[in-house]
């Protein structure tokens, strides 16, 4: 088979190969993109297998799709799962798997530091249907073990969490979680497959908002879960009927970054790194969460179950949000924009990008500062950024405090 065992091949390999050759079309070295909603059958017993899942093959656009399979297949090879089923968007993913497996009375133990959208499917939605949701402190490890003996359906975790950088022990909770018989899932979004693998480390299923860095250029929208097929087989029907299906125009542009996955998010990861040092050197810098310095809460973690870092970091400015408001608008290499994992450097404050479904109350007790800026690098060279981040403090150094003096 062209690409080999790709089971077997390590991850560069398997993000290059994964899951194409059984797509490939008359020799083509790419995956097409087959936009067609229905397919057709001449022979009406084999339509029936197909449409029965006795037999393998596609009916109808909502359900199945060669390009969406292409991706699916792929990334399932690269979080090492058996199986996996996509999504228009990562939030899709998400609810859709939450409202696949929860039922009313169920109980759900997660942090307070999920993604803002998924935090807003537990404080808005979930509790309309009966389903207790217990958001814990992110880092207090015994208080989770505690609620999950407690009785919980799922147990759902995020690390490295957005965009306060915590880290989680994924290990240890889900062998706590195990041992009462609650299921793991893991957003596993900021690491990436390259940097984290949520199923070896005992999660049991591992969701992607695809949008970010699997698909890495920011031009198309896309959600993804993996995991054992019996529970895949129960999201997959979920979505098949709800209709948040993945676009094959979008599966072949995430399919296409995917290819330069390993390489963007090893770049990226480095580069984060230097930039985190930089700036904790700074003296108009107050504080830089990122896992990968030492002088991180969860390093320790962060480097047992973390292959590097990943790409993503915060900072808060000395001088008040008057810093941040002058400060974003002069960097040369970042978009001011809401998305994070990119090629290019996109850089913003909470209240506009991962935390904007909150109010400033909720921000403040979530312990993000109004002064955080969330930096996720691009694979432009390092010392361009840093460049640019120098430049850009000079610029603010009036209204910091450390001036005054
Ligand atoms: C962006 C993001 C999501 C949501 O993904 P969309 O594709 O925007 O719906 C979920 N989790 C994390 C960690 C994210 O960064």
């Amino acid at each position: 088979m062209r690409g080999g065992d790709t089971q077997k091949a390590q991850l560069g390999t398997r993000s290059v190969w994964a899951g194409e050759d059984a797509y490939l079309l008359q020799g083509a070295t790419q995956v097409p993109v087959v936009h067609s909603v229905g397919f057709g059958y001449d022979d009406l017993e084999e339509w029936q297998d197909v449409a029965l899942g006795r037999k393998p093959g596609h009916i109808y656009g909502r359900n199945t799709n060669p390009t969406v399979q292409v991706f699916e297949e792929k990334v399932r090879m690269l979080e090492g799962a058996e199986a996996a089923t996509s999504f228009s968007t990562g939030m899709a993913a998400i609810s859709g798997t939450l409202f696949s497996l929860l039922r009313p009375g169920d109980r759900i133990v997660s942090l307070v530091d999920t993604y803002g959208g998924t935090n807003k499917i537990f404080s808005e939605f979930l509790p309309r249907f009966d389903i207790e949701v217990v958001l814990c402190p992110t880092t207090n490890h015994e208080r989770i073990i505690r609620e999950v003996a407690a009785g919980a359906k799922i147990l759902y975790l995020e690390s490295p969490t957005n965009p306060t950088l915590k880290i989680v022990d994924l290990k240890r909770l889900a062998g706590a979680a195990h041992a009462t018989g609650s299921l793991v899932v893991v957003d596993n979004t900021f690491a990436t497959p390259i940097n984290q693998q949520p199923l070896a480390l005992g999660a049991d299923l591992v969701i992607h908002s695809a949008t970010k860095f699997l698909g890495g250029h920011a031009d198309a929208l896309g959600g993804v879960v993996c995991g054992p097929q019996d529970l895949i087989q129960t999201i997959y029907h979920y979505r098949e009927i709800n209709g948040a299906t993945l676009h094959p125009m979008s599966a072949y542009l995430l399919l296409r970054g995917m290819k330069t996955l390993q390489l963007r998010v090893r770049r990226q990861s480095a580069s984060a790194e230097t930039v985190a040092r930089f700036l904790a050197s700074h003296p108009l810098v107050e504080h830089v969460y990122y896992p990968g310095l030492r002088t991180h809460e969860n390093h320790d973690i962060a480097r047992r179950q973390m292959q590097q870092f990943g790409g993503v970091l915060s900072f808060s400015l000395a001088g008040g949000f008057e810093a941040v408001r002058d400060f974003l608008p002069s960097l040369h290499y970042a978009h001011l924009a809401a998305n994070l994992g990119a090629v290019e450097t996109t850089a913003g404050p909470p209240r506009t990008t991962s935390h904007v479904e909150c109010t400033a109350e909720e921000r403040a007790a979530l312990g993000i500062p109004e002064t955080l800026i969330r930096y996720s690098v691009g694979i432009e060279d390092v010392d361009d950024l840093i460049a640019d981040l120098a430049q850009g403090l000079e610029r603010v150094r009036h209204v910091s405090p450390t001036l005054r003096i």
